[in-house]
């Protein structure tokens, strides 16, 4: 299984997309996906990781994780981070297919035969352009699928079209504008009434009968997000996400202290280290690690457990690629503290098959993995092809002292 080249092939549909595919010399492909800052990520992967990767023998995952530790930029999740995950990542891949094993299977699963997903209300081109979490980044507002415009206009239909798809969650961020507006410093009462107003139509129109997160993304400070949180609490949501930023360890473990509803937070922490000041207070109440962003599977897995020491179940984050979305089904079917999955429809059906085939069928609410080794996926022939995607590939030959 000696790695002879390592691809990146970066979509003109998603300028936030880096996927990284392995070759080994027997003809195997490995695949990965960086997500945020593609352009910098493809310049790591070719002039830092391809030199010490390419050439090497049965790399394992954690041997390569110990290989690829930067000295800087491993905090946070930078772009050294997301190009190791996506790196780790597809060496999982490689592995399954290397012995003819799902993923799930090597994690030690599976646990579960499927796990319960969640919508998060994105459009199809929500986080396009920029890696900015704002809402000029927010895509297009018009059109199938534009989940967005919809709870932020027709919260109750859209609940409605989600319950009876099979969903049992849906997520929705409609505090943002006021955020932006004061710098996340103070909520008016009249941005609290309107975005209020979302999350009643919700509960008008579903009742307790849909899951509701409440996405805040890290845009506020403690007290405004207390208020929030507070204001919240007699419409029940199942968790209040990122109410501030999850490394204001403080904060966030005072905050959770004084409000009444459950708080989820992880997506942008990073690793054991970066989790265990949170989990160590036992205050929140569900981790929402990205696999990618934390620096792949080897070291989610590990997030994982430590949750669970600590009786906090895991409900990985999406949004940052199919291939790491696949990682994650994968993950969720072998860890027994898998609660559930979070996915986009609007991805789901428009962007992620243009990169991959093979993701798992979500029916009723549920997804099923099926036995193919690896992460079960192949990339689509049109992703190479088309004119608009950057390809670039270190070779065997072109790296100093391997060939
Ligand atoms: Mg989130």
């Amino acid at each position: 299984m000696r790695i002879v080249a390592l691809e990146t092939l970066r979509p003109a549909f998603q300028k936030n997309l880096c996927v990284v595919v392995l070759h080994t010399e027997d003809g195997q492909v490995g695949l990965g996906d960086a997500f945020m800052q593609s352009a910098a990520v493809e310049a790591y992967l070719h002039d830092h990781v391809a030199p010490l990767l390419v050439g090497q023998e049965h790399p394992s995952p954690e041997a390569v994780s110990q290989l690829l530790a930067p000295y800087v930029g491993f905090q946070g999740g930078g772009v050294e981070v997301r190009g190791n995950g996506a790196v780790d990542i597809a060496l999982w891949d490689l592995l399954g297919r290397h012995t003819g094993l799902p993923v799930a299977r090597l994690l030690g699963g599976p646990v579960r035969a499927e796990i319960p997903v969640y919508n998060t209300c994105a459009g199809p081109d929500y986080i396009q352009d920029t890696s900015r979490q704002t809402s000029a980044n927010w895509g297009a507002v018009e059109g199938r699928y534009e989940d967005l415009t919809a709870f932020l206009n027709t919260p109750g239909a859209l609940a409605k079209e989600l319950r009876a798809e099979g969903l049992r969650g849906m997520k929705v961020w409609p505090f943002d504008h006021a955020a932006e507006a004061s710098g996340g410093t103070r909520i008016t009462p009249a941005e609290m009434d309107r975005a209020l107003a979302v999350v009643r139509e919700i509960r008008d129109a579903v009742g307790m009968d849909l899951d509701l997160m409440v996405e805040l993304h890290g845009l506020w400070s403690r007290q405004a997000a207390v208020e929030i949180c507070h204001a919240l609490e007699p419409l029940q949501p199942f968790w209040v996400e990122d109410p501030v930023r999850p490394d204001a360890v403080d904060a966030l473990g005072a905050l959770c202290d004084e409000v009444g509803v459950p708080i989820a937070t992880g997506e942008t922490a990073l690793g054991r280290r970066g989790f265990l000041p949170m989990l160590g207070q036992g205050r929140i109440s569900y981790c929402t690690v990205d696999v990618q962003w934390t620096g792949g599977l080897t070291e989610a897995r590990k997030v994982a457990t430590l949750a669970d020491t600590f009786a906090v179940p895991v409900a990985p984050h999406d949004c940052t690629g199919p291939i790491t979305l696949a990682a994650c089904f994968h993950l969720t079917m072998a860890q027994p503290n898998a609660l559930v999955q979070e996915t986009v429809r609007a991805f789901l059906r428009t962007w992620y098959p243009r990169v991959v085939e093979g993701l798992p069928e979500i029916r009723n609410g549920l997804a099923r993995l099926n036995d193919s080794p690896g992460l079960g996926l192949t990339l689509t022939a049109d992703l190479r092809t088309d004119p608009g995607t950057r390809c670039r590939v270190t070779e065997l030959t072109t790296v100093k002292g391997r060939s």
